[in-house]
């Protein structure tokens, strides 16, 4: 019936705080969060869409990826998306996914939340469902805390365990160097380890989150002050992660000694970044980096760059972007 080529954007939390546990086991969270470019490309063919009684057919998905770590069927955001769209419009079709992978697993860059939103808005598209922004958002929630937000994408502040999203200008020239390390960590793995450190402080309170931050960080952004967002960078699960990777915290260090303006880690870890007003800025923080690792001793710092090198993976430079799934 048709083809589509999507890309689906990563995102960085600038924020987050975490309000409470849940009795369904999520927690409630207040997140200012902001898409970046870079992305998956998402390659997407389906067969003509018949209609089926609710709940009674399974479809048939085939799906491809050149990262073979991700789950290839039921349990890879993508496929389970196409499953949620489809039984929600009460139809079956073939459907065939390739994801390109551009996006690091599990780093706290929501990859597996984007594809899963580019597939509901490429889906919608093919299978003339005519859905609204809201209603995929609904059809996602149920499938992660991180795809509402990316169906929409661009610039905004998610609350509940993630379904609430409201939206916020995009400012200009704010650029990231995203620093992806060696060690993974999952989200669960954050969110246990979380739960024991706010269990010894007996609260979800100051000790793990900064009070007004929320507010704080949307007056910075509403005012397009590249600065001012670098200052209000916080993430309560950022001591939960440096418990699981330590070296969270020595990255952070040479970043700021190359003149990030801020830097922060993004959702449950361990991908760390610094904010810089400019892309010219940006990309001499990544050169600095890059020398550190080829063995030079990078600023401010006391030991060589081979100690660089073998935590860090990889560095991007990025761009703030005001959406959350394109099409190529
Ligand atoms: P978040 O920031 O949304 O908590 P993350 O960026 O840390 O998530 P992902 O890259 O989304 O993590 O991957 C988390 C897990 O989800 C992986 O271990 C992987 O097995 C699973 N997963 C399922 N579908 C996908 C997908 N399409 N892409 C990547 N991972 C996927």
């Amino acid at each position: 019936m048709g083809d589509m080529i999507l890309q689906a954007q990563a995102k960085l939390n600038l924020t987050l705080n975490i309000l409470g546990k849940r009795t369904d086991g999520y927690h409630d969270i207040e997140s200012v969060v902001q898409s970046i470019d870079l992305f998956d490309r998402i390659y997407l063919k389906t067969g003509l869409p018949v209609p089926v009684r609710r709940g009674n057919e399974e479809i048939n998905i085939k799906v491809t990826c050149n990262d073979t770590s991700i789950p290839m069927g039921r349990g890879n955001l993508a496929v389970d998306a196409a499953c949620a769209l489809a039984e929600f419009a009460g139809l079956r079709a073939s459907v065939e996914i390739n994801i390109e992978k551009g996006i690091p697993v599990a780093a706290g860059l929501g990859g597996g939340s984007a594809d899963a939103a580019a597939v509901l808005v490429g889906l919608n598209q093919l299978w003339r469902l005519n859905l609204s922004p809201s209603e995929l958002m609904v059809v996602g929630e149920r499938l992660g805390a991180d795809i509402p937000f990316c169906v929409k994408g661009g610039t905004g502040i998610i609350r509940g365990k993630g379904e609430i999203v409201e939206s916020l200008p995009t400012p200009c020239d704010l650029w990231f160097v995203v620093v992806i390390l060696q060690d993974r960590i999952s989200t669960a793995q954050a969110y246990a380890a979380f739960d024991r450190l706010a269990e010894t402080t007996g609260v979800y309170d100051a000790a793990l989150n900064v009070a007004d931050v929320t507010s704080r960080m949307v007056q910075s952004i509403r005012a397009g002050k590249v600065e001012n967002i670098a200052g209000c960078l916080t993430n309560a699960l950022e001591q939960a992660a440096l418990s699981i990777v330590p070296s969270i915290a020595g990255v952070k260090h040479i970043l700021l000694a190359q003149g990030a303006a801020g830097v922060g880690m993004s959702g449950s870890g361990p991908t760390v970044f610094a904010i810089a007003d400019s892309r010219a800025k940006a990309e001499a923080i990544r050169a600095a980096l890059t020398w550190a690792s080829c063995g030079g001793r990078p600023k401010g710092t006391s030991s060589g760059g081979a100690s660089v090198s073998r935590v860090i993976k990889e560095v991007f430079v990025c761009q703030a972007i005001s959406w959350g799934v394109a099409y190529r």
